[in-house]
């Protein structure tokens, strides 16, 4: 923490005190301040991370609203997203945002893009070698070695539910072998809860407009549903988040 975050925040417990705010109230301040401080320590050692072979690129930590209790966890960065150095802002990214905004417009603002927090499995580009597509899916070893940032994000942001975009995110979080078709949103775990979507980018080379591509989108917006449903019965937000 530098110096002048430092005293910013003792200076706000300071006066929280002074005021005879409650004390649950002065300690989620302690709490989110702290949290702050340790995902920009984590997103520093993401930006700087060496250790898997994909590392020489612009890396691609989190983003979003740290204290949202929806977490979406990607695959990992594309070309675009590599340039820009943010999830989800290539193709994919763009109808994946047409989905957030049309849910936050029809459903709850808690949808809107900046209300969520957004990750991927790795934060690093896994370049094709394939001259027809710019990013293949990112070896075992690759995602092992980046396991401990995502871990760590899901600790700090301790979500309410985790939605695993595509089969790789479902993989790795909810078990190895997951399938798609049959367990798209479908619950697993307690707390939190997680669940999986197609991946937009596998919506996009079926064919967006295609009846496939169609059908992919309708699953994918109930899926979405369900979890809003579940949020609609279980949400902490007015109690924890922020
Ligand atoms: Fe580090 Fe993850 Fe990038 Fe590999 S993909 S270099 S583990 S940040």
């Amino acid at each position: 923490m530098s110096q002048a975050v430092l005293i910013s925040v003792l200076d706000m417990i300071k006066k929280m005190l002074q005021n005879d705010e409650p004390y649950d109230k002065i300690l989620d301040f302690i709490d989110k301040s702290t949290r702050d401080v340790q995902l920009q320590a984590l997103r520093e050692q993401i930006i700087k991370c060496t250790a898997c072979e994909i590392h020489n690129c612009n890396h691609t930590p989190f983003t979003g609203n740290i204290y949202s209790e929806i977490m979406f966890v990607g695959e990992g960065p594309g070309t675009e997203e590599e340039k820009q150095g943010v999830p989800f802002v290539g193709p994919a990214g763009q109808l994946f945002n047409k989905m957030l905004d049309a849910l936050a417009q029809q459903v709850h603002p808690r949808w809107a893009r900046e209300k969520v927090f957004i990750s991927n499995v790795v934060k690093c580009w896994p370049k094709s070698d394939d001259p027809h597509r710019t990013v293949r899916q990112p070896t075992t070893k690759e995602i092992a070695a980046c396991k401990a940032f995502l871990d760590k994000e899901i600790e700090l942001i301790r979500p309410r539910v985790i939605i695993c975009v595509g089969s790789v995110a479902a993989s790795v979080l909810i078990h190895p072998n997951f399938k798609m078709t049959e367990e798209h949103g479908r619950f697993f775990g307690d707390d939190p809860k997680l669940i999986a979507i197609y991946h937009p980018s596998y919506i996009l080379r079926r064919g967006e407009e295609t009846d496939e591509g169609v059908e992919l989108k309708i699953q994918c917006w109930n899926d979405l549903l369900a979890v809003n449903d579940f949020l609609e019965k279980n949400s902490t937000e007015t109690q924890t988040h922020g």
